[in-house]
């Protein structure tokens, strides 16, 4: 049962105020779309994730087959869901989120992950959280911008405290390979018992998993059954 009362009601409520916030063009081409954050055809034009990917971490692979990585080190998540590749423009889209626009984008984020779920296996949303020196720099965390619109719009809880970020690391980009899980390990902490829950860990962007397997690794270690990740875009190697 939800512990929302009115999911589609809110969800109305959250379209409205992104709508108010829309200029009513593209976010990318500036034609008119009065409706939506992007026109049709730059929703046509979003860059789609390859249909042979890792079952575990959604990484481009040859036949759909686990990715090496997944092999050599089976993650602590046991799925990873992605909306879109992370290639031109939905880097600018994710900008817009970060810096600018945030309750569209958030909305239109959530929407493109609420369809790809199957809300029925999951129990409760947790968002990636930020350092508190980056969440008081930019004011707002946007993973939990949209684990808010994707709680209202699925009718599941949303844990916005539960997983906090201890300790602030590097960005994982600047980082080399090996480098990026020494750079995650021990940053989390969880503060909620997850006995048995299945949970949905929600970000932005995956570029390494190494930030939602350190996530899901802490979430187990409190009880968690299950834990699904799902990014708006996938980062792919190739
Ligand atoms: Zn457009
Ligand atoms: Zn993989």
């Amino acid at each position: 049962m939800s512990i929302l009362p009115y999911p589609d009601r809110l969800t109305a409520f959250a379209r409205r105020i992104a709508r108010t916030l829309l200029p009513g063009s593209c976010l990318l081409c500036g034609a008119d779309s009065p409706d939506d954050l992007l026109c049709n055809d730059c929703s046509a034009d979003l860059p789609a994730l390859p249909l042979a990917r890792c079952p575990l971490c959604a990484d481009q692979t040859t036949h759909g087959e686990r990715c090496g990585a997944c092999l050599k080190d089976p993650p602590h998540f046991d799925q990873a869901i992605a909306a879109f590749a992370y290639d031109f423009p939905l880097d600018r889209i994710v900008h817009a989120l970060k810096y600018g626009h945030q309750l569209a984008v958030a909305d239109w984020c959530a929407r493109q992950l609420v369809t790809r779920l199957d809300t029925g296996e999951l129990d409760c949303i947790v968002p990636l959280p930020l350092h508190p020196e980056r969440l008081c720099a930019r004011g707002f965390n946007q993973s939990g911008e949209i684990a808010k619109v994707l709680a209202s719009a699925s009718g599941l809880p949303v844990r916005q405290d539960s997983l906090l970020r201890t300790r602030a690391t590097a960005t994982q980009a600047e980082l080399l390979h090996k480098e990026r899980h020494r750079n995650v390990g021990g940053a989390f902490e969880c503060r909620t018992d997850f006995s048995g829950k299945r949970l949905l860990l929600v970000d932005d962007v995956m570029t390494t998993a190494a930030t939602a397997n350190e996530c899901a690794r802490v979430l187990k270690l409190h009880g968690a059954r299950a834990v699904t990740v799902a990014v708006v875009a996938r980062a792919l190697k190739h």
